[in-house]
């Protein structure tokens, strides 16, 4: 049942994030989703992103953040820079955009104050964080508690999936009855490709390993 009236969704298109905009359908009356164009080498996520958005009915917003491209040059944004095949040993991998969450989070919860809103949905696991240090729970509750004393506002930054590795994600699609939707319409690939994209990359295969993973126990 729904028991709450609005929510903001940090959206790019991809699995995590389109998952938590139905988790979020499925929690709260009204559902707005925030995407961010920040020169990403492939704009069909954004394609991806519009597209599940308006036939799903959610209001949807795209803001422009090119600076970040410009501020923190990395393999998602630039095509001279390829993208890592494994986790480095030590640091970030290149695929990592220096504040990028910290940054989309910023203005979600900006954007979202202006309407009244208190609750931002981010698509952002600890589980699967491949060394992304913007997606781990103290992260996220050292920002929402910045973000309050910042705007004087109660926000409620909620992370449906913080616990969740990718084969429990691909669950949580499932209970919400879209697991097809996300199986087949979001882009997590690195080279751009929709659905089950390019199979290679390091976020093909943490997708499909955790896709195939789930298929299997939900066939048992
Ligand atoms: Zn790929």
């Amino acid at each position: 049942m729904k028991n709450k009236k609005q929510a903001l969704v940090v959206f790019s298109g991809g699995q995590d994030s389109t998952t938590c905009l139905f988790w979020a359908k499925a929690h709260y009356e009204e559902v707005i989703a925030i995407s961010f164009d920040y020169g990403q080498r492939h704009k069909k996520e954004l394609e991806c992103a519009a597209a599940i958005a308006k036939d799903y009915g959610v209001e949807h917003h795209i803001l422009d953040l090119h600076l970040l491209n410009e501020l923190a040059p990395n393999s998602l944004t630039r095509t001279d820079i390829a993208v890592d095949a494994d986790a480095p040993e030590t640091g970030t991998p290149n695929t990592f955009v220096d504040g990028r969450n910290m940054v989309f989070l910023t203005y979600a919860a900006i954007f979202a104050k202006q309407r009244g809103i208190t609750d931002v949905v981010t698509g952002v696991s600890q589980s699967d964080f491949s060394g992304y240090p913007d997606c781990r729970d103290v992260f996220i509750k050292s920002l929402n508690t910045t973000l309050n004393l910042a705007m004087d506002y109660e926000f409620d930054l909620y992370t449906p999936l913080m616990w969740l590795d990718k084969e429990e994600t691909w669950a949580l699609a499932d209970e919400l009855g879209v697991l097809e939707v996300i199986h087949t319409r979001t882009l997590t690939c690195y080279n751009g490709i929709a659905g089950d994209g390019c199979g290679n990359c390091p976020a093909c295969k943490l997708r499909n390993r955790g896709y195939e993973r789930y298929m299997k126990r939900r066939l048992v």
